[in-house]
């Protein structure tokens, strides 16, 4: 079906990002602050799957095919699956996607799959136990492979890798990541460092761009990189085949590159704020109208009338602390 979405500069909105929670088991250096971002969340002020599934579905009626449930970290939200099966019948869906640090994954990979998520991209910053522990302020890597080989198993597909590279940090691991990916045949991304939240603008002294990630990763597998035609499923990452291998590498570089005339995306807070962009504070509140009652039809012409609000593009290069307003784990990635 084709999108209602459009947006003042004409690109077609597909996409929609549903962070299912704020929460997260682990505290990422560049999205984190060390005590959560709110300690002591109310169970009311985040949207109930009932709620959550009733806005996905406005949007799958006004033509979104793709939504990825993410957070916070969204496996810390109990019983995901059952959000799953349900979205999971609304035609005109066609992928359902998941961002996690994969801490639950071995637990919950099967449930989700058998509900029907497609595919899963999974954030490791780094293969050696004690770093990642730093860089995660507390998480276990052992768990996290076990999520990754269980996701596997399951069939989820694609699996992908996200890496956020650190200079001085992880940076010397783009080629052991690399070579992860080739032995467990998933595409790696890795990301640029970007200036979201306080967590994030404190980080981008550690920012590394993707030109030197991609020569880097040119000269370890010596072989040429060769641009990925065709649609991608991550608008947002460009992508490479290794030459002579069926293996994909992507870079994210929102920083050193815009990517903002291909947006096709929107993002959903838990606490049912409608994000325009990720760099841009424009947003819709859908909680309220949603909890005094709105229509079905009253509701997708607010998601209608709200696209007319997403700015042209985001200014992380031009203005970084402008955008400190928002956190990551609130946008959802
Ligand atoms: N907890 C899940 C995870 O870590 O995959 C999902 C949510 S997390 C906010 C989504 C993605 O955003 C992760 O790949 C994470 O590495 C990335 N991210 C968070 N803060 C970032 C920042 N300041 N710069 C670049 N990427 C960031
Ligand atoms: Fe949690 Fe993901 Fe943010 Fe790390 S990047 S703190 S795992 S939400």
């Amino acid at each position: 079906m084709k999108t209602e979405l459009i947006d003042p500069f004409n690109r077609k909105i597909e996409y929609i990002r549903v962070s299912v929670t704020d929460l997260c088991n682990y505290r990422c250096g560049y999205c984190m602050p060390e005590q959560g971002v709110h300690p002591e969340g109310n169970h009311k002020e985040y949207l109930s799957y009932d709620e959550l599934a009733r806005i996905i579905k406005a949007f799958v009626k006004l033509g979104v095919a793709k939504v990825r449930l993410t957070g916070g970290e969204p496996l810390v939200r109990k019983n995901l699956s059952h959000l799953v099966s349900e979205i999971s019948t609304y035609e005109g869906l066609e992928d359902i996607a998941l961002s996690t640090n994969a801490h639950h994954l071995e637990r919950e990979a099967q449930a989700l799959k058998t509900a029907g998520m497609t595919r899963c991209n999974i954030s490791i910053d780094s293969l050696k136990p004690e770093r990642f522990k730093n860089i995660t302020r507390g998480g276990d890597l052992v768990k996290v492979l076990a999520g990754v080989d269980k996701a596997l198993e399951v069939g989820m597909t694609p699996v992908k890798f996200n890496m956020v590279v650190m200079k001085g940090t992880n940076d010397d691991e783009i080629e052991a990541m690399v070579d992860y990916g080739l032995e467990k045949g998933v595409e790696v991304r890795f990301i640029e460092t970007m200036p979201i939240g306080p967590a994030g603008v404190s980080m981008m002294n550690q920012h590394y761009p993707a030109s030197k990630i991609l020569a880097r990763v040119k000269k370890h597998v010596g072989a040429d990189l060769i641009p990925s035609a065709g649609k991608t499923h991550d608008g947002p990452a460009r992508n490479f085949i290794i030459a002579g291998t069926n293996t994909r590498i992507g870079v994210i570089s929102a920083v050193s590159e815009h990517f903002c005339e291909t947006c096709n995306r929107v993002r959903l807070t838990a606490r049912g704020v409608l994000a325009l962009c990720l760099g841009q504070e424009d947003s819709v509140d859908l909680r309220t109208p949603l909890r005094d009652g709105i229509t079905d039809e009253g509701l997708e012409q607010l998601i209608k009338d709200a696209m007319l609000k997403k700015p042209e593009k985001h200014f992380f290069n031009e203005n970084v602390h402008n955008i400190e307003f928002r956190q990551m784990v609130q946008l959802g990635g």
